[in-house]
């Protein structure tokens, strides 16, 4: 059985009682009472700035991962390149100088947040 403290004189008494037993203040519980302003505000999460950081390093990766894919397409486009055929090489060089876009803006980016 819990007490509360009476919001008039002050004394504690059972939440069973309907009213104060002193002063015949009617029972308020905390969670209902509008004056009491004692509601606690659930505040939104905080930005984690870790996970922005690892925005940043996600967008290094694949451009790094980018480069690894487009010296791939270029040796792999090599034989074809013999026979005339260098849009194996194109791609691979435009997937390089994308990955080196996306790696430098992830670089970039990560200074500039983060310092
Ligand atoms: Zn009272």
């Amino acid at each position: 059985m819990a007490l509360i403290q009476c919001r008039e004189c002050g004394k504690q008494y059972s939440t069973q009682a309907a009213a104060c037993p002193v002063c015949a203040c009617p029972t308020v519980r905390a969670d209902r009472d509008a004056g009491g302003g004692a509601i606690p505000v659930v505040t939104t999460a905080p930005v984690v700035t870790e996970a922005t950081g690892k925005h940043w390093k996600r967008l290094q990766l694949v451009g790094i991962l980018m480069m690894l894919g487009s010296c791939v397409a270029i040796i792999g486009s090599a034989g074809g390149s013999a026979k005339g055929d260098t849009s194996g090489s194109m791609i691979g060089g435009g997937l390089f100088l994308a990955g080196v876009v996306a790696f430098i803006y992830g670089r970039a980016m990560a200074w500039w947040h983060h310092g």
